[in-house]
């Protein structure tokens, strides 16, 4: 089987902005697609199912295969119809595209419980849901696609974004645990932070900037880490702006001690620490 053909990939928030253009490009490329999206507000209040409706319907138009769900992915009933609807309507699971998400954007000293847990909900527990749900089907007939929706604001930090940021760096520690329990049974799980001009960057960048970042730039991503070419498992990309990066954590060559050196001794040796002139690739430590 080539690229994503025949392959059945839910991409969840895919009514609108990129996911959108994931499930439009994905079932161009063959796949049989189940367009997820509650049809939220930005902030997650409301649903209007005809969001992932109206994606199906132009999916359908142009010769592809599509589904509408219009289930939460925020809770663990939500996240199993979403991966039953694959099922039902293909007979199989083969990709998950955890893209839904909202913003709660305010600073650290306003930010209310409800703005953490609301988008701690929808965007962590969100992937964990749906993903959960299709992991046994990946396990069961070993293989599985797994993209999940990163951010830079996860790997660098945003202003008033202290939930999204949470949110979107615990994908990436996801990701990177799933890579190495999935290895062995072809389960590949990688991140993508996209930079897109969609309702969720509307209003934070200026129109030139924007102009610059149609999300359909980043959706060529989404369908190669969907498909069978690539060996990557566990890596984080960029992509906005028509480039694509891979992203990797480097450490320092670092000092050591043989004994628990004095705080005095640790201080003697900071540059060394702090010394990123020959960076490393993160592995963890290793004796
Ligand atoms: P968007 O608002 O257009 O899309 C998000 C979609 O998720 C919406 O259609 C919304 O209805 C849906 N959704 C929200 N809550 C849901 C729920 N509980 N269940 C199912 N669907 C739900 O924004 P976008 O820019 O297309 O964002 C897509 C993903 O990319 C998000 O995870 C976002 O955080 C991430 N992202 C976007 C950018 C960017 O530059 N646009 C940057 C970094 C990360």
């Amino acid at each position: 089987m080539a690229g994503v053909q025949d392959r059945v990939v839910v991409v969840t928030g895919a009514g609108g902005g990129l996911g959108r253009e994931y499930s439009l490009l994905l079932a161009r490329e063959g796949a049989q697609v189940v367009v997820n999206d509650l049809g939220g507000s930005r902030d997650g209040s409301g649903s209007d199912g005809s969001a992932a409706d109206k994606v199906v319907a132009e999916i359908i138009e142009a010769g592809g295969r599509a589904v509408a769900n219009h289930d939460s992915v925020a809770t663990a009933e939500g996240g199993a119809a979403i991966v039953a609807t694959a099922l039902e309507a293909f007979g199989r699971i083969d990709g998950v595209v955890a893209n839904a998400g909202i913003l709660r954007d305010r600073t650290f000293i306003k930010m209310t419980d409800d703005d953490w847990d609301a988008v701690l909900k929808v965007h962590l527990y969100g992937a964990y849901n749906v993903i959960h749900s299709a992991w046994p089907h990946f396990r069961e007939q070993a293989h599985g696609r797994i993209v999940v929706a990163t951010s830079t604001t996860g790997l660098y930090g945003n202003f008033g974004q202290a939930n999204y940021g949470a949110a979107k760096l615990g994908l990436v520690g996801l990701i990177n645990t799933l890579a190495k329990e999935g290895a062995k049974y072809d389960i590949k799980a990688n991140a993508v932070a996209p930079v897109a001009a969609t309702r969720m960057t509307t209003d934070i960048m200026p129109q030139e900037v924007l102009d610059k970042l149609p999300p359909d730039f980043v959706a060529p991503l989404i369908g190669l880490l969907c498909g069978d070419e690539l060996e990557e498992n566990g890596a984080t990309f960029v992509a906005g702006f028509g480039r694509y990066h891979r992203v990797e954590l480097f450490h320092a060559a670092g000092a050591a001690f043989e004994k628990t050196p004095t705080v005095a001794e640790l201080a003697a040796q900071w540059s060394s620490v702090v010394d990123l002139s020959s960076p490393q690739p993160g592995m963890g430590l290793s004796l």
